[in-house]
């Protein structure tokens, strides 16, 4: 049975992710702030080496796959950088720290969660994504923090994408036999859209957002396709960015006719 490592497993996409992924037979290691196998912040470089060093430890130095769902929306309460710090430097470092384990499992996937907002919102601060694809994180969270969490949001997840592009092509992942993609969610029903910590005046503009499909996703629907990428059925799947957001992204990104 394989062991899948799921971040941000406590909630939303990730909990939906952790619990299908159970269902199906697998052993799942959570990382999350809370109630989760390795309990761990991955803001800060500390918490992000202890999640690592938990992880290996937990899965005996081999992993089937790796999802991080871990991250921090728009809306929230939190800083611009604090964004930059969970969602871009979080999931890289735990990516990047669980690849030798990944490298010595028979058929080793990895999924990082991008969003739909890379390509539906105006303005992503273009500095911000490239101090974060630099792994400049002191700049990279100042140039946040300025922007602030709704301009900062996508630059995060835009990284994000452009850094599976990048390292998937690279040796030390697919030519270490590990397959790494993306998901790009639109809007789905979590506590990151609907949740206490979210604005209800901002949560109800959410409603304006165009879904062709005519309602919001739900999150497992979100780890059906994450199932789907570290399974056999994505053999050709190599740094692909797989949007799932019902038709926004094709409704907003037409060909000018
Ligand atoms: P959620 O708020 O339900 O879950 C996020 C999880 O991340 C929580 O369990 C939280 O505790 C964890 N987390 C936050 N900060 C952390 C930290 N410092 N260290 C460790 N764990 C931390 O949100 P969700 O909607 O399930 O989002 C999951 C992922 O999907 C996120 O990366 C989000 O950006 C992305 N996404 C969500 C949507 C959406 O509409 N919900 C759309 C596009 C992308």
């Amino acid at each position: 049975m394989p062991t899948i490592v799921v971040t941000g497993s406590g909630s939303g996409i990730g909990a939906a992710t952790a619990q299908r992924l159970t269902s199906a037979g697998a052993t799942v290691i959570g990382i999350d702030l809370a109630g989760a196998t390795v309990t761990a912040d991955l803001s800060t470089r500390d918490g992000r080496s202890g999640a690592v060093a938990q992880a290996l430890e937990a899965c005996s130095g081999v992993v089937d796959g790796v999802v991080c769902c871990a991250g921090l929306g728009p809306l929230s309460s939190h800083t611009g950088g604090k964004l930059a710090s969970v969602n871009y430097f979080g999931t890289v470092a735990v990516l990047n720290g669980l690849r030798p384990a990944l490298e010595r499992a028979s058929s080793p996937a990895a999924v990082a969660i991008s969003s739909s907002s890379t390509t539906t919102q105006p303005g992503v601060p273009a500095d911000l994504v490239d101090a974060l694809l630099d792994d400049r994180e002191d700049d990279a969270v100042a140039l946040a923090d300025a922007v602030g969490p709704v301009a900062a949001y996508p630059a995060t997840k835009l990284a994000l994408a452009w850094w599976t592009r990048r390292e998937a092509v690279r040796r030390k992942w697919i030519g270490a036999r590990i397959r790494l993609n993306a998901v790009a969610p639109g809007m789905i029903d979590t506590p990151m859209t609907s949740g206490p910590d979210v604005d209800p005046k901002m949560a109800a503009l959410l409603d304006l957002y165009p879904v062709p499909r005519g309602r919001r996703g739900a999150p497992d629907e979100v780890a059906a396709l994450v199932e789907f990428l570290l399974g056999p059925g994505s053999a050709l799947l190599c740094g692909s960015i797989v949007y799932a957001d019902g038709g926004t992204d094709a409704l907003l990104r037409q060909k000018d006719w």
